[in-house]
Parts: structure tokens; C-alpha cells; sequence
């Protein structure tokens, strides 16, 4: 098959991996009856002919165009065009070792998610790769289609959709997780200030990224300090200084003590290198949380619907150590992350935690996202007092000094 076919192909097994609404077995048959028309086209005639869609049937054309509409195509590595369609909308090359997965279907004779979940129990795979890799590789194939998301609570803002102001009955005082101009924001921090007052908050934080991710060095993160300086005096102190400041490999943050100590609060989040055991997805994000600077923890698993699994980590001893480390949980309401995952919530309610529900603003309606956040909070009975937004500053304040 030449190249451009390929990458055609993957356009639309993509596309596939993004349509929210259908279930795993639609996604092979459907990928595979394209795999077998793209297959049948002509090379000199590719662009023609999937371009005018006349290949497809309804359900195909449908799901093609939502896809071209949203544009974000992303064509997929090439060294995946090895493996079995079925095994394209499970596995993410960045999260196994492409190399490793296409020996061990053909060794072991894996046809099916099902037998390549069995295989990575088997003593066959711990031989081969130990226990704990074993258990890693099981993680990232049982849940990289998404099925343990939590549906229910992926809803998109649209300009219409009002913005909650409470939860549990308790009055939002504001927020944290707001992404400015200064990182990958589209708003500027006058903006946020204008959603933030016209949802009758008393605060919004901005948390622009740290470098390791795009995002600020210490000198603009230092600049940005001084310029929320002069907004607040204009208005009272409306606009917290934070970060969203990246959790290094190690553990370490992306950001010198001194700048940290600049800020009124300081959120730390993983964004790269997911493919780690538990211990050391654990330890990492551990070691983070122990940093005297952290305040909250962003989308603790960091993961993505159908794009990024998410670390692999033994969430409770995380959870143990926010409570013992006064940094607050964050429930992310960014349809695309719902992380914390719901279904911990419960346990660190009882054991104490502190919670913030957050929009992880970017662009677009994001900021509403949180209503997202406050639905899950609901559901899941969160007492008010252990939600940082439902604090007045001076609360916040004593939480973030530690
Ligand atoms: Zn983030
Ligand atoms: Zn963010």
C-alpha cells in the first residue's frame, strides 16, 4: 500500500478513535469495511475519491465529515501501519513499544483486545517484560478506548449553556485553573476577569503553563505577576497569581523556589511522559505533591478520552498524600478529562480531602467547563467545606500559606 494511502487510512481510524458515541465493536467493523475500501482504491485516484466521499456509506460520510468539520485530523505514525486495524483503535504507539506489540501478536497469536489482555497476564508476558510492565501494558490496552470514562458527565458548553454558581448549595466564589495569552490561553487576563465577574465570583486564579510544556519561563511568569498587580489596583484583589507548573520525570517542578513563592498559589500537573510502572507514576506525582510550593493537583491521572490513557497510578496513596500535604484535588471539568476519576471521589471525601472543581479554561466556552465539575461534585455529595472555591479570599489564603 503507498504512503498516501496510508495516511488516509489513519485520518479515518482516527476519526473513528474520536466519535464519542460509538461502542468499541461499531469502531471495528467500521473500521475495518474502511480499511477494505480505501484498500480497493486506485493509488492515482486517492485524493478524488475520498475526498467525494463516494466510497462510503452514510454512516461513514456522517462520521467523515463531523470529522473534517472539527479539523483536527492527526495522521497517525507510520509504524502502526504494521499492526492489525483492530489493534489501531486500542493502542496509542506512544504508550507500548510498537516494535514489542507487533512480535507478540505474531509469537502468541493475538487476534483480539480480549486475547491481547489475557496475553499481558499471562506468565508469558511477566517472563518477558516483569510484573510490573506486564501489569502497565494491561492498563494501557483495557482502557485506551475509553471505556472507563465517565459519559455521563462529557458535556460541551455551547454560548448558551448558563455557568452554575453553586454547589450543594453552596455559593462558587471562584476559580483556579484559567489558562491566559501568556501560555496556550486565548483569552487575556482581563477577559477571565470579565467571565469571572460576570458569573458574580469573588476571585479567579490564573494558571498559565510553565516552560517544560510551552509555557512560561520565570521571567515572564514574574512579568505576568506584576501586570495582575496593576489590574488589581484598579479593582480590588480580583485576580490571584498562580501556575499550572509542570511535574517534571523526577517528580521535581518546573520552576525555581523563588518565582514559586512569588505566586498566591501554585498548581502542579503531568502532561508528558505517561508510560511509567505504578511506582513510579506514584512516586513521581508523590514527590510532587511534598514540594512545599504545591497547592493543588491537576488532573491527577492526566489523562485525555480516547487520546491519553492516563498514568498508571496507585491513586489512593496519591490521595493519602494531598490530605497530609494540604493540597487540594482537582476535579477537572474539561469534557475531555473528568479526572479525578469519579469513582475516587468517595474515598478521599472520607479521608478528608480538599477538592477544587475547575474549568481548566483555554478557549472557546471553556470556562463553563466547570460546570461539568460541579455536576460530578453533586452527584457525589462533596461537603461545601471541603471545596476550596466555596472560600472567601482570606480562607484561601490560610489553605495556600500552608
Ligand atoms: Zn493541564
Ligand atoms: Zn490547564
Amino acid at each position: 500500500m503507498n504512503i498516501n494511502k496510508k495516511k488516509v487510512l489513519y485520518k479515518f481510524i482516527d476519526l473513528q478513535r474520536a466519535s464519542s458515541f460509538l461502542m468499541e465493536k461499531q469502531l471495528v467493523r467500521l473500521a475495518d469495511s474502511m480499511v477494505n475500501k480505501i484498500s480497493s482504491i486506485d493509488d492515482a485516484n486517492i485524493d478524488n475519491s475520498t475526498s467525494r466521499l463516494q466510497i462510503f456509506n452514510d454512516e461513514e460520510s456522517c462520521l467523515i465529515n463531523e470529522y473534517f468539520m472539527k479539523g483536527t485530523i492527526t495522521v497517525v505514525d507510520d509504524c502502526v501501519a504494521r499492526l492489525p486495524p483492530w489493534l489501531w483503535l486500542i493502542i496509542k504507539p506512544v504508550f507500548i513499544d510498537v516494535e514489542d506489540l507487533r512480535k507478540d501478536i505474531i509469537e502468541y497469536g493475538i487476534h483480539s483486545k480480549e486475547e491481547l489482555c489475557n496475553f499481558y497476564k499471562s506468565n508469558a508476558s511477566e517472563n518477558k517484560y516483569g510484573k510490573d510492565k506486564s501489569s502497565l501494558y494491561l492498563y494501557f490496552a483495557t482502557n485506551q478506548d475509553g471505556s472507563n470514562f465517565p459519559i455521563k458527565y462529557r458535556i460541551f458548553p455551547n454560548e448558551y449553556s448558563p455557568i452554575f454558581n453553586k454547589l450543594n448549595g453552596a455559593l462558587i466564589q471562584g476559580n483556579f485553573h484559567n489558562h491566559s495569552l501568556y501560555s496556550d490561553g486565548m483569552y487575556s487576563m482581563e477577559e477571565l476577569k470579565d467571565f469571572a465577574m460576570k458569573a458574580n465570583r469573588s476571585y479567579i486564579g490564573i494558571s498559565d503553563h510553565s516552560h517544560y510544556v510551552g509555557g512560561v519561563s520565570s521571567e515572564q511568569l514574574t512579568r505576568q505577576a506584576h501586570e495582575i498587580d496593576l489590574l488589581n489596583r484598579k479593582g480590588g484583589s480580583f485576580l490571584l497569581k498562580g501556575i499550572e507548573c509542570e511535574i517534571l520525570k523526577d517528580g521535581s517542578l518546573d520552576m525555581d523556589a523563588f518565582t514559586l513563592s512569588i505566586l498566591d498559589y501554585v498548581i502542579v500537573a503531568c502532561h508528558r511522559h505517561e508510560l511509567m510502572t505504578k511506582k513510579e507514576a506514584t512516586d513521581r506525582i508523590i514527590r510532587a505533591v511534598e514540594n512545599e510550593h504545591s497547592n493543588i493537583l491537576a488532573h491527577p491521572l492526566a489523562r485525555i478520552y480516547q487520546k491519553k490513557v492516563g498514568m498508571y497510578l496507585d491513586i489512593h496513596k496519591v490521595i493519602d498524600a494531598c490530605i497530609a500535604n494540604n493540597v487540594a484535588i482537582e476535579i477537572n471539568g474539561d469534557p475531555d478529562r473528568l479526572d479525578l476519576p469519579p469513582e475516587y471521589i468517595r474515598y478521599a471525601i472520607n479521608h478528608g480531602a480538599m477538592f477544587t472543581i475547575d474549568s481548566d479554561t483555554h478557549k472557546g466556552q471553556s470556562f463553563k467547563n466547570i460546570n461539568n465539575a460541579i455536576r460530578i461534585g453533586e452527584d457525589y455529595l462533596i461537603p461545601s467545606e471541603q471545596i476550596l472555591n466555596t472560600k472567601l479570599l482570606n480562607e484561601l489564603e490560610r489553605f495556600f500559606k500552608k
